[in-house]
């Protein structure tokens, strides 16, 4: 919904994904140059470093020393200096007294977030044209707005030692150390924690490119897997699809699936085709001819393929044989890719040393035990077979395998979108307007006037170029910037209900920025929670109107439309997590024997979940999700952010009044998902929120009629 937001995202996860973990011994490990010169000096200048040290600063000093030591002596390369350069940088920057480190945590602090914000402003700047509706973007905009001036930050910082300074005095964790001492920690220990882990990863420079070159290679396979529709053909050589339909593969085949449920007539047929296509892609029996190219007619049933008998297209290739041989297995060949460059980064991640522990240990700060079985808790709730009997119902028919993708939960409204098109263009005929209203908004969500006047203060309105997106400030002396479309006309209703969920994450920003006891701590946990907390604004938009809110029956809509979508995506990463442990499993794998495990972990989820649900077994419908191919284990993100955005709302309405909430909640910063969402809501992360609400909405529903 939100391109431009989701870009971010993607650049942010690419950002994780690339900059791997390096903790403890890698530096040492990772090359044997290296090793030696560590073997022939280091270990007498640590001994002979941690006696200085204890004789100038006292035994209290003594724990601390040893941690120091041993961090720096992680990641101390040849390049950074010999041994006497090594005792000399450990003399002059230890800090061995409370006044000195605070002093040091405290300017540190400071020092970073003007890093950050001016790194973050530069950024914001360079992309200005093409994000602003600001007039033509040139050629060279788009330059502008992909440089990052902050890409080589983090190798600066080892290079002149402000890294090691850090890593000599504060103290870096595992994930263990977080959920179980974190709790008792105090905010500035875990301060403290998020500073050490800024510099908790030194990856050599040539791991880093070829893991972006993999993720590049898968992003440029999945980027061009389009699928002609107009030149499917089914049993009778009939056309079921308009001519020039190209759809990517997966998410436009999926969501042609959804709009197909309007189509009375040809609807059924056309969805049995899609899921016909989306098998043979997984299985790779698609015929090579038939992607990407409008010269040829497939039926996707028989498999065969013919020079195409009408034209709707000059694109693609004729040189490309109308023949039935198979795409060779390169799907699974650039997911092999990317798992073989993610192994690279291995041996300099002692603690995490495989990026199935790296996604969940450093990147999600959820145990992989934890979420899957949070994961088994959706897919095997008896509340799955009420709502797929409540579908069946709906549309009349037993359910086949592609309603995991049933889009009929509709919460519905009162108005129509043309009246409520009126009532916001005359609200708000310009940006400026809805900047003005700001503080009205906030009030209307329960922050007092002078706490709303605050936060609107703290926002600036831009014309977007896009439908629109938040992009938070990182420094207090910045502001956060809510991008919006505007037409001529005035705003639109969908334009505002954007907006709404837009302000929703400058709020957060605001919050957790400028009320954060430590800047360091700045943020939310992940992506999910901010996501969760625009949503609770979102939800609210017609309220934010002067209208009533959704009744019970559009809630309960909303609520099971929800769950069926976390149902269908939760199986997808118990896929996903699946596949990652083969590939770790069989590291010599060949791409044929992916594509063999792949489709059999897809029928094992399948058989086990959902066959019993849709009386059909051994479907791999599961594993055509495009993320899979180039996301890095990324697809468990989905389902656990509709937990969470069902927990942060059940609490909402606990609370009744959502803004004095909503800023307790938001102030908390960047801890671990289970502390925040504790401090939030009283419990973990967890599936139990959104299945007490589908409770109460299938309740709800079958007592309505
Ligand atoms: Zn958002």
């Amino acid at each position: 919904m939100h391109a431009l937001h989701l870009i971010g995202l993607i650049f942010v996860f690419l950002v994780a994904t690339t900059q791997l973990q390096e903790t403890a011994a890698q530096a040492a490990t990772a090359s044997s140059e290296n090793t030696t010169n560590r073997n022939s000096w280091m270990a007498s200048s640590i001994a002979k470093m941690e006696t200085e040290l204890t004789a100038s600063y006292g035994d209290s000093q003594a724990s601390r020393v040893q941690l120091g030591l041993r961090q720096i002596s992680e990641f101390w390369r040849t390049e950074d200096g010999d041994a006497a350069v090594f005792e000399d940088f450990v003399r002059t920057n230890f800090a061995g007294d409370q006044v000195t480190l605070d002093t040091m945590f405290t300017r540190y602090q400071r020092l970073l977030e003007q890093l950050d914000g001016h790194m973050h402003e530069i950024n914001r700047e360079f992309r200005q044209q093409q994000d602003l509706d600001a007039g033509p973007a040139l050629p060279f905009d788009e330059i502008f707005a992909g440089y990052d001036p902050s890409a080589h930050v983090i190798d600066d910082f080892f290079n002149n030692k402000l890294a090691f300074i850090v890593l000599l005095n504060f103290p870096l964790t595992t994930l263990d150390q977080r959920l179980h001492d974190g709790p008792t920690w105090t905010r500035r220990q875990w301060a403290e924690v998020r500073l050490g882990q800024r510099f908790d990863k030194r990856v050599p420079a040539d791991v880093n490119l070829a893991i972006g070159q993999a993720a590049a290679s898968a992003d440029a396979y999945i980027a061009q897997y389009n699928i002609w529709m107009y030149h499917l053909l089914d049993n009778q050589g009939k056309r079921l699809f308009p001519a020039k339909m190209r759809l990517l593969s997966h998410w436009n085949l999926r969501d042609e699936i959804k709009s197909d449920y309007a189509d009375s007539q040809n609807g059924l047929a056309k969805q049995r085709m899609i899921q016909q296509v989306m098998e043979r892609i997984v299985t790779q029996t698609i015929p090579l001819a038939a992607i990407d190219n409008p010269q040829v007619d497939w039926d996707p049933y028989t498999n065969e393929v013919r020079a195409a008998a009408a034209r709707d297209s000059d694109m693609g290739s004729n040189t490309r044989r109308a023949n039935n041989e198979r795409e060779p297995d390169t799907r699974y060949a650039r997911l092999l890719g990317t798992f073989l460059a993610s192994r690279k980064a291995d041996p300099y991640s002692p603690t995490a040393p495989t990026l199935i522990d790296r996604r969940f240990d450093e990147d999600r700060e959820l145990p992989e035990t934890r979420v899957r079985a949070m994961l088994e808790q959706v897919v095997s709730s008896p509340l799955v077979a009420q709502t797929a009997k409540l579908i069946q119902q709906r549309l009349g028919r037993p359910l086949e395998p592609f309603d995991i993708w049933y889009n009929g939960f509709r919460p519905g409204s009162k108005y129509s979108e043309a009246e409520l098109d009126a009532m916001v263009a005359k609200k708000y005929p310009s940006a400026e307007a809805y900047q003005k209203d700001i503080p009205n908004l906030l009030m209307k969500l329960g922050l007092s006037p002078a706490r709303a006047q605050y936060v609107a203060n703290n926002i600036v309105v831009d014309p977007a170029r896009g439908s629109g997106h938040a992009m938070g400030a990182e420094m207090r002396s910045e502001k956060a910037h809510l991008r919006t479309r505007v037409e001529k006309t005035g705003m639109n209703y969908k334009g505002f209900n954007i907006a709404v969920h837009e302000m929703g994450h400058n709020v957060e920003q605001t919050f957790s920025l400028n009320e954060v006891d430590y800047t360091l701590l700045k943020g939310v946990p992940n992506t999910a929670f901010t996501e969760a907390l625009a949503f609770v604004f979102q939800g609210r938009d017609l309220e934010l109107l002067g209208l009533p809110a959704p009744n019970a029956k559009a809630e309960a809509e909303k609520t099971l439309n929800d769950f069926w979508g976390t149902y269908e995506i939760s199986g997808v990463a118990l896929v996903d997590m699946g596949v990652w442990h083969w590939m770790y499993d069989h590291p010599q794998a060949t791409p044929s024997q992916l594509n063999q495990a792949t489709v059999q972990i897809a029928k094992d989820v399948w058989n086990r979940y959902y066959a019993p649900v849709f009386g059909k077994k051994d479907v791999v419908l599961l594993g055509v999700y495009s993320h899979m191919i180039d996301a890095f284990l990324y697809l468990p993100d989905y389902p656990i952010g509709h937990m969470i955005a069902f927990q942060i709302e059940e609490q909402m309405k606990k609370a009744g009044s959502v803004g004095p909430e909503f800023e307790r909640m938001a102030k908390m910063g960047r801890v671990t998902p289970d502390l925040w969402m504790e401090n939030a809501t009283g419990k973990p992360v967890g599936p139990e929120a959104l299945l007490e609400a589908t409770g109460r909405a299938l309740a709800a529903t079958s007592s309505a009629k």
